[in-house]
């Protein structure tokens, strides 16, 4: 069990002086949900209180060290994430229920954004302008906000950290982060790489515990931006608290309902490949999970049959078992859930042709909640499993006449995380990739496989504009700040008509 971590430690503090007795709760395997992974502290508002302060008392020296020097902190965690990549990668697998090569894929997107974000110390930082007055200079350049609070999901546990500590930090931020009570531990030994690297302590705090401390981080006054990322209802919420107490730069990375097109002429090997890492990868619990397959009616028989013997031959089981390819839900209540969309979807006139129910036996994971990967036939756009995020290894297939039938059934939901063409006709593809309203578009991949150096994010209800990654994942952790310099020793007016013609 992950107990006295120092970041832990650190947590258990009293706010003022003195370790107390303070009440705890545990993270546990969802795949043997007796197995206890962590024990973490349950933190108040009071405790969020002083790590705030704790982390603007640190910003200060922090935003003052050059920006190249806070990029080689950032490096330094990538090395040591790097040496520490298989127990970590064990980590997110024993408590975000990963299996095997994605907990390692976790780490190594951590690892990669390290590198991108320290890359970006010595980039480009802002814009210079010619000045349309002579012996003036003008340019714009980044200022830290100060304190960002940060409130994570459990389904990337490490990455999602990554992507908001490492650019919040180069931009000369203090950061109080609450990950996701179902993955805490992920969420601490993610930091403490970054204390190990020589990230000032103080400046990079962790809280603990669900609702209560996250509210009181979003709403907090000294905390001037709010970064979230988990699910749409819980992002309004956050927002709408946020904004209460004041204007603040609060970013949303919220839910999909991700498809994938099919059309006549697309490769279908490559189509069952895609569908299946797509959809049951992660069990079905990313934001980009393929959840609807958008079947052009000439494929959709053929290809139904296979999917159905690809889907029948996935291996459930322990995610350490490097045999297996689709480990649990999160938790039960998760499977709960899932369960009841499949069944919702049934009683509408859908049918689950392979799954469709919950795996009791799997060995060596008492309790845990397996869902069998399911694919639904028969789905209607209009139907709830068809509209809402199912987060679980559920694949609703929706047959179709045209392109442009399958393009508007993709923009029908309320969603626009990502989605994906299959096709071997150029024109349709970049038809299709002009025409889908979603932050993603993918051409004969599946709709998961986001790469570090491009922005990650959606439209609609997914976000509220920010991109994560990419050289724009600063943005929602600075301000620009545009100077101008006039050497000329005298008034020169701008926004005023200097013509002489005028
Ligand atoms: P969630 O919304 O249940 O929880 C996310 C975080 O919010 C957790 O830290 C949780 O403790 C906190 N929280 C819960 N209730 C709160 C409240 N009332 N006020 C403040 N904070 C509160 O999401 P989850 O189950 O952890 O993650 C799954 C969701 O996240 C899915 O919808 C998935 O699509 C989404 N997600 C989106 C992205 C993206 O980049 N767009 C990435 C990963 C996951």
């Amino acid at each position: 069990m992950v107990r006295s971590t120092h970041v832990v430690q650190q947590t258990l503090q009293a706010c003022e002086g003195g370790p107390v007795l303070m009440s705890t709760f545990t993270s546990t395997n969802p795949a043997r949900p007796a197995e206890v992974v962590a024990e973490l502290p349950s933190h108040t508002a009071a405790d969020v209180d002083a790590a705030v302060s704790r982390a603007a008392s640190a910003q200060r020296a922090w935003a003052r060290r050059p920006v190249p020097e806070r990029a080689e902190a950032i490096a330094a965690v990538g090395a040591i994430l790097t040496r520490r990549k298989r127990e970590l990668a064990e980590l997110v697998s024993r408590e975000a229920g990963k299996i095997r090569i994605e907990g390692g894929g976790e780490v190594q997107e951590a690892i990669d954004m390290a590198a991108f974000v320290a890359g970006q110390g010595r980039a480009a930082w802002g814009d210079v302008v010619p000045s349309e007055l002579q012996d003036k200079l003008a340019w714009t350049t980044r200022i830290p906000i100060g304190v960002v609070g940060m409130i994570t999901p459990w389904n990337f546990p490490m990455a999602i950290p990554s992507w908001k500590i490492f650019p919040a930090l180069l931009a000369g931020n203090g950061v109080v982060m609450k990950p996701s009570e179902l993955a805490p531990a992920c969420g601490v030994a993610f930091v403490e790489a970054c204390l190990e690297a020589g990230i000032p302590a103080d400046l990079l705090q962790v809280v603990h515990g669900g609702p209560e401390p996250a509210a009181a981080l979003a709403t907090h006054p000294g905390v001037g931006a709010v970064s979230f990322t988990g699910s749409v209802p819980t992002g309004r919420k956050v927002a709408a608290a946020a904004m209460e107490v004041g204007p603040k730069l609060v970013s949303l990375e919220l839910g999909g309902k991700n498809a994938m097109v099919v059309l006549d002429d697309a490769d279908l090997d490559l189509v069952l490949d895609g569908a299946l890492f797509g959809a049951f990868g992660t069990s079905g619990q990313r934001c980009t999970s393929t959840s609807r397959l958008i079947l052009q009616r000439g494929v959709a028989g053929d290809l139904v049959d296979r999917l159905v013997d690809r889907v029948a031959a996935l291996r459930l089981g322990d995610p350490l078992d490097e045999q297996v390819d689709v480990g649990p839900v999160i938790t039960a209540e998760s499977g709960a859930r899932i369960m009841g969309m499949v069944e919702a979807a049934v009683a509408e006139g859908a049918k689950a042709v392979v799954g469709g129910g919950l795996r009791r036996d799997v060995p060596g994971c008492d309790g845990g909640t397996f869902v069998e990967p399911t694919v639904l036939t028969g789905v209607h756009p209009d139907h709830r499993v068809a509209r809402e995020e199912v987060f679980g290894p559920v694949l609703s297939v929706i047959e179709v006449d045209t392109l442009d039938e399958a393009i508007d059934v993709v923009n029908s939901v309320e969603y626009g995380l990502s989605a994906a063409i299959y096709t071997r006709d150029l024109n349709s593809a970049f038809a299709a990739v002009a025409a889908i309203d979603t932050g993603i578009t993918y051409v004969n991949a599946p709709t998961i496989g986001a790469e570090i150096p491009l922005p990650f994010g959606g439209t609609k209800h997914t976000g509220n504009g920010f991109r994560e990654a990419g050289a724009r994942g600063i943005e929602q952790f600075s301000q620009v700040k545009t100077v101008y310099v006039d050497y000329s020793g005298r008034l020169q007016r701008a926004q005023i008509d200097n013509r002489s013609d005028a």
